[in-house]
């Protein structure tokens, strides 16, 4: 029973905190939703058709509107703005053609493929400072492989509304990513929590119901215990005053059946109860196969939601969470054993110019190609994850750093040797990397400090290299 106050505790612990992070978030959603009506005004004025729609998106936001109509404003905003703008890139000579594979078609709206040109003086100053400064909220929280990284510098970069607006979009995507989790989570605690409590009630019952039942049967007994001793003390003392022995027999044969049919009703009270008996632990066993069925399930949504938590959403790959965790798990192992292990520093090399050139999606599909190839050939012992942006990190485990660079080289090349086409011309994308090995006293400072100073040496020497310290 302790253990279950327990179970109950910990559901309501687990509630209010989701329920001050949802406060927290909604806290954030709604300074988006103004942050969006400040950026409508401050935009409006410059074309009538323009104006409509921020009007439109203005009013949307006030009134709370859901996540499918602010998409189809945003849409609508977006083909107003293009419209509007008649920038190049949309002149039908130079409309994007389909990517062929492994690059995917890029997005039609990519910040990155909108910020050609110099990057004119920006209108929004201070409404980008408060995106930044909501980008820097967003990563004090759980938003699970969301590249912030990325956002903060296509923010920066954001040169006119439309990319601006491509930016906030992303921002809020998050924020009702984030809320919709937690929504989610709660919905999990309150059921889960329902069941302990019905589950507590069953036991309660059939407890009570125990005791009850305990306490009937004792009653039963001590009656028939009376019952049998005044008969039997009757029968003595008659014994005693009789000479008549057919009077004797018949008195004997009275108390007898008496005695009998105390017996007899007593057996069938105990028989009908040991029927119930059966019944009801019948139904408890059921009852508790179920409990251990549901609980099963709950301790494998918790495991599977712990792995999803730990895989970067983009690439597959682990991402910096688990990293950190593993790390820390190799270095402490490497403190008892001294048993060597390699880490592996890996940078996408001008990933920007590709980004530029290919657009984000394209640039997001070079990131899956890359993760692939150097995870590819990986022993069961080492670990790969995206560590952020366009970075990766190797740990191997057992390799010398001789050994780790031969490994490193490989990959290197396997990545140089894979062939992307955008447009129809190729796009050479190269990596370079810096390694160490783990040495005594290392932290996970000073191991991360000798890998990028590795990585910067490598960056210098012309890129598409190697170099271990
Ligand atoms: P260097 O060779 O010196 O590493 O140059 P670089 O251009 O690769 O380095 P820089 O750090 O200037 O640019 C990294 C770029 O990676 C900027 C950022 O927009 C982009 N990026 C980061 N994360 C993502 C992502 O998830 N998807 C895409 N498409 N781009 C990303
Ligand atoms: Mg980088
Ligand atoms: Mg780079």
């Amino acid at each position: 029973m302790a253990e279950a106050v327990d179970w109950r505790k910990r559901h309501l612990d687990a509630l209010r905190e989701m329920e001050t992070e949802e406060r927290r978030w909604r806290g954030i959603e709604q300074i988006l939703r103004r942050l969006v009506q400040r950026l409508c005004a401050a935009a409006m004025g410059n074309d009538a058709r323009l104006d409509r729609q921020l009007e439109t998106l203005c009013a949307a936001t006030r009134r709370d509107a859901d996540e499918p109509q602010l998409k189809a404003l945003f849409d609508s905003l977006t083909g107003v703005i293009m419209a509007v703008e008649k920038p190049a890139a949309v002149a039908p000579a130079t409309l994007p053609s389909p990517l062929p594979s492994p690059l995917p078609a890029p997005a039609p709206l990519s910040p990155v493929a909108s910020s050609a040109g110099p990057v004119p003086e920006r209108r929004w100053q201070s409404s980008c400072q408060a995106v930044d400064m909501l980008i820097d909220r967003l990563g004090q929280s759980d938003t699970r492989g969301a590249d912030l990284t990325a956002l903060r510098s296509d923010l920066a970069a954001a040169a006119d509304d439309a990319a601006l607006a491509a930016v906030l979009l992303r921002v809020s995507d998050l924020v009702a990513q984030h809320s919709a989790a937690i929504a989610r989570e709660r919905a999990e605690a309150v059921v889960t929590l329902a069941q302990v409590t019905e589950r507590l009630g069953e036991m309660a019952k059939f407890l009570s119901g125990e005791s009850a039942e305990r306490a009937r049967d004792h009653r039963d007994r001590e009656t028939l215990d009376i019952g049998l001793l005044t008969q039997m003390t009757r029968m003595t003392d008659e014994v005693r005053t009789l000479d008549d022995l057919a009077a004797l027999r018949a008195l004997v044969t009275e108390r007898l059946e008496v005695v009998a049919s105390n017996v007899r009703e007593f057996r069938e009270r105990e028989r009908n109860r040991f029927a119930e008996n059966a019944a009801r632990s019948e139904r408890m066993h059921s009852r508790l196969a179920v409990l251990e069925k549901e609980s099963r399930e709950l301790s494998r949504n918790l495991d599977l939601e712990k792995l999803r938590s730990r895989i970067d959403t983009l690439t597959r790959v682990s991402n910096r969470v688990s990293f950190d965790e593993r790390f820390a798990e190799e270095l402490a192992r490497w403190k008892r054993f001294q048993h060597p292990v390699a880490i592996l520093v890996w940078d996408i090399d001008r990933f920007k110019s590709i980004n530029d050139a290919c657009g984000h999606r394209g640039g997001d599909a070079v990131l899956r190609e890359v993760a692939i190839a150097l995870s590819r050939g990986r022993r069961e012992v080492d670990f790969f994850a995206r560590f952020g942006g366009e970075e990766f990190v190797s740990l191997l485990v057992g390799s010398e750093l001789g050994d780790a660079l031969l490994a490193a080289e490989e990959m290197r090349v396997a990545v140089e040797s894979l062939r992307f086409h955008f447009h129809g011309t190729p796009v050479q994308v190269t990596v370079s990397c810096g390694l160490t090995a783990l040495r005594e006293g290392d932290t996970v400072d000073t191991v991360f400090d000798r890998a990028d100073a590795a990585l910067y040496k490598a960056k210098n020497s012309g890129r598409n290299a190697c170099i271990a310290v």
